[in-house]
């Protein structure tokens, strides 16, 4: 014998024992669905997950067995995600804002047992009940309640489910490689797709997160996902806050700007995590309340491009460091995050802020590629953009239940995004392939557009999108949804242009709409925008 280290599975339910054990006094708190607050703790959270996983169990359920939530970030959703996936179960979280077929489509491709749903949520569960054939137990996440157990036959609830599990239950031990938890994308087009997440690339993806050039959460933090439960696991924030002992403030349904500022200021929160939109709408409060957020020590943005502006407003006015990171749904998410390197810390001051725009580099355990439309590798020299591919420990193989398709490009994974690399790794994402604006053979950048008009004073909102051009084939015009009181003019937002690119990428037009459409994760129906205004300059 050689003799070696032990051979110990990275499972789930090892982060919350952690948690449990060595962070036991350490806050959890939780916004209720009826807005109040919660406090518990890390240990609290650990013994109701083994409650769950053994309660799960004495249901009789099969290993791998899906359960779903339809939920929002709270402390029984967090026992969930260590309950179900620590019990040898896959944890299958659901986006509420899919449309009833999408949801009902998915229930039943993932053949969800069980469903975990918070009240707010019930009205979709008897609407939907009748067409989902394979689902045994409809769970509210809550105490018990009359009045719901009256709209829906056999509905049990969560806190009486909870004492029917044993709190010394053993979780059960395998190999690291079994599935645990399961997201479907959003799908702009055709039916949403699985993700089926592992044990190990859970906790590969976690190690990755807590580290320090990457989310960097600590026993130290106060930690607030913004970001759903229900899209990508928040980010693999519960993972990480278990595994790196954080305290959690799980905000509940409300995420207006107001309350946002109020839970980051009552709870002393170092570090939120969120996309761009709903940090508009938390600076917007932050300015005319007078909130300093002075606890408040790092952002971390992502789900769709980080305004320039965002960023600037978050460091100036606040004191705050933005973290720009890139990832999706197929990996995990963490792709990319922008954090300087050493030979940074010289340079002046502008330059160094203009670094931190872009949406960073690859953490150890992700490859990134660009390519020609050939699959040729393109230099990583800043400027020339191609197709981008990904590679790496928690990146996606193929999709859930899609059979023998290699998806993969050689290995790789075809992200859909066009971006550039550059010689550090630093990569900056130019548009979704399919967004991308084709204008006389040139191409533009419609993120780059945005980010510029975003900047604007007078503007809350705004997209880009090419449309159809007699002459070249393709132009870009602005859709601008104005901040509150202010009417900006079109040729003032165009004037906002000059200097800043080229005259010829300049959009020919621009539009006004009160919001702009947005899917169910968030990001702007491009497509839409293209169908109602595609005549708009040949008109
Ligand atoms: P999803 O799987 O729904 O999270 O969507 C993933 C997609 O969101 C990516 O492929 C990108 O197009 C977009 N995305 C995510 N993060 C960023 C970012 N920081 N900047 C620009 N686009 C982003």
């Amino acid at each position: 014998m050689l003799g070696q280290m032990m051979n110990k599975p990275l499972l789930i339910s090892s982060l919350i024992d952690h948690a449990g054990t060595y962070h036991h006094e350490t806050a959890i708190v939780s916004v209720d669905t009826d807005g109040d607050v919660e406090h518990t703790t890390w240990a609290q959270v650990g013994e109701n997950a083994r409650r769950l996983g053994s309660a799960l169990t004495k249901l009789g359920l099969d290993a791998q067995d899906r359960c779903a939530t339809i939920a929002w970030n709270n402390r029984r959703h967090l026992e969930i995600y260590f309950g179900v996936s620590g019990g040898g179960f896959v944890c299958h979280t659901i986006n509420p804002r899919l449309f009833p077929e999408q949801l009902v489509y998915i229930i039943n491709h993932a053949e969800d047992k069980v469903l975990f749903l918070d009240a707010t949520f019930l009205p979709i569960a008897v609407k939907l009940k009748e067409h989902l054939p394979k689902l045994d137990q409809v769970i509210l996440m809550g105490p018990r309640d009359e009045e719901a157990a009256d709209q829906l036959p056999g509905l049990k609830f969560y806190d009486e489910f909870l004492e029917t599990g044993d709190a010394g239950f053993d979780w059960p031990q395998f190999d690291e490689n079994t599935a645990s938890s399961l997201c479907y994308t959003s799908g702009t087009t055709g039916n949403p797709k699985g993700v089926l997440y592992s044990h190990r690339s859970t906790l590969l993806h976690s190690f990755s997160a807590i580290s320090r050039d990457s989310l960097a959460l600590s026993a130290r933090d106060v930690v607030m996902p913004v970001v759903p439960m229900f899209h990508v696991n928040a980010w693999g924030v519960p993972y990480a806050a278990a595994m790196a002992g954080s305290r959690l403030v799980l905000p509940g349904p409300d995420l207006s700007g107001a309350a946002l500022v109020k839970l980051i200021d009552d709870h002393k929160v170092t570090l939120a995590l969120g996309v761009p939109t709903i940090w508009l709408g938390l600076l917007a409060y932050a300015e005319k309340s007078g909130s300093r957020l002075d606890s408040l020590e790092r952002t971390v943005v992502g789900g769709s491009a980080c305004p320039p502006s965002m960023i600037e407003q978050f460091r100036e006015d606040f004191g705050v460091d933005t973290i720009h990171a890139w990832g999706m749904t197929e990996t995990s998410p963490l792709g990319s995050i922008n954090i300087p390197l050493a030979k940074h810390r010289d340079l002046p001051v502008e330059e160094r802020h203009r670094l931190r725009e872009n949406q960073g580099r690859p953490p150890f355990g992700i490859q990134l590629r660009v390519v020609d439309e050939n699959g040729q590798d393109l230099p990583h020299d800043g400027k020339t953009q191609g197709d981008l591919l990904v590679r790496g420990y928690w990146v996606l193989d193929s999709y859930f239940r899609k059979g023998d398709d290699d998806i993969l490009q050689d290995g790789w994974f075809n992200t859909g995004d066009v971006a550039t690399l550059n010689e550090d790794g630093y990569m900056t994402i130019k548009d979704r392939s399919k967004d991308i604006i084709k204008s006389g053979g040139e191409w533009i950048s419609s993120v780059e557009l945005e980010n510029i008009a975003i900047g604007h004073p007078g503007l809350a909102d705004a997209a880009v999108v090419g449309v159809s051009h007699a002459k070249w084939d393709e132009r870009p015009i602005l859709i601008a949804v104005p901040a509150e009181g202010r009417s900006p003019t079109p040729d003032e937002l165009l004037a906002f242009y000059e200097g800043k690119i080229a005259s010829w990428q300049v959009p020919d037009k621009v539009v006004f709409r009160d919001e702009l459409p947005r899917n169910a994760t968030g990001k702007v129906l491009k497509r839409e925008l293209r169908e109602e205004y595609d005549d708009i300059l040949n008109d």
